[in-house]
C-alpha cells in the first residue's frame, strides 16, 4: 500500500517543495509515496474566483468559505484516508499520531490561509484539526509539509537500512540521547569516554540514562507523561 498525500491549498506550487529533495524526493520519484495537489481556487464559482469572505460578527481578516473548500474536498477520491486540516486550534501533532498516520493509506490535508476555515466545514466533513505547535504560521502549507515529512520518512525503504527511527526522540516518550562524532577532541571538548570504550552494554546504559536525565531537565511535560518507571532512575554516568 503506497502512502498517498492529497493536499488542498491556494498555493499548489508550494508542493512538493522541500519534499521533492533528499530522502523524500527520491522516495517520491521511486513511488514509495504519492502526492496530488488541488488548487482550492479552482472550485470558486464566481467570475472573480473568490474563496473567502469577511468574518461573521465582524473583525479583521477573511475566512475561507466552507462551500468552496467542501467542493474542492469532495472532488478528491479519498477512500479511507483521514481528512486533516492544519489549524493552530487543532490537536498538537505527536510522534504517536505520526506513526498511526504513516502506517495508514495516507492523508488528505487542507491548508488554511487568512483567518482560517469556516468552522462548519470540520463537522460537516468529519475533519481532524491538527496543529504543529503553539505559534502562528501565515498558512497551512508549511504545517502540511512538516506533517508529511514526518510520515514519509517512516515509509518502508525511505530511511534506508541504517535507521529504523525507533531510537529517536519521542519514540519511547523520551528525548533521544546526545550524539558525537570525530574529531575526538574539538576546541578542548572531548567525546564522553564511555562512547569510546567499545563496551556496548555500558554505552546502552549511558544513552538510556542521558535520555532520561535530559528529558527530565528539558521537557518535564514529556517526563510527566512518560509515567512511573521504577527501573529508570536518573543516572550518575557521565
Ligand atoms: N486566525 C487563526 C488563529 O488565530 O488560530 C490563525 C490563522 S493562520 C494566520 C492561517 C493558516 O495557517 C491557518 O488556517 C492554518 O492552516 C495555518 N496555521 C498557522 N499556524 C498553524 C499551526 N501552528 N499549526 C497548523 N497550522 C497552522
Amino acid at each position: 500500500m503506497t502512502f498517498r498525500a492529497s493536499v488542498l491549498t491556494l498555493y499548489p506550487d508550494m508542493f512538493p517543495g522541500p519534499l521533492g529533495h533528499s530522502m523524500a524526493g527520491r522516495a517520491l520519484e521511486e513511488g514509495k509515496w504519492a502526492l496530488d495537489v488541488t488548487n482550492i481556487r479552482d472550485f470558486a464559482t464566481d467570475k472573480h474566483k473568490t474563496v473567502d469572505d469577511t468574518p461573521a460578527g465582524g473583525g479583521a481578516g477573511m475566512v475561507l468559505r466552507c462551500d468552496v473548500v467542501a467542493s474542492a474536498l469532495d472532488a478528491v477520491s479519498y477512500g479511507t484516508r483521514p481528512v486533516l486540516a492544519m489549524t493552530p486550534r487543532g490537536k498538537p501533532l505527536t510522534q504517536a499520531r505520526v506513526r498511526e498516520l504513516a502506517a495508514g493509506p495516507g492523508a488528505v490535508i487542507l491548508c488554511g490561509r487568512f483567518e482560517g476555515f469556516d468552522e462548519r466545514l470540520f463537522e460537516a466533513r468529519n475533519i481532524e484539526e491538527v496543529s504543529i505547535g503553539d505559534y502562528i504560521l501565515s498558512g497551512g502549507e508549511m504545517a502540511a509539509l512538516v506533517l508529511l515529512d514526518a510520515c514519509i520518512r517512516l515509509q518502508d525503504g525511505v530511511m534506508g537500512a541504517a535507521s529504523s527511527g525507533e531510537e529517536e526522540s519521542f519514540e519511547e516518550g523520551l528525548l533521544e540521547y546526545p550524539h558525537y562524532t570525530r574529531p575526538v577532541e574539538w576546541e578542548g571538548r572531548t567525546i564522553p569516554e564511555v562512547l569510546r570504550s567499545g563496551d556496548h552494554a555500558k554505552i546502552a546504559e549511558w544513552r538510556k540514562s542521558r535520555a532520561i536525565d535530559d528529558t527530565r531537565a528539558r521537557r518535564p511535560d514529556l517526563w510527566e507523561a512518560h509515567g512511573e518507571h521504577p527501573d529508570q532512575s536518573p543516572s550518575a554516568a557521565r
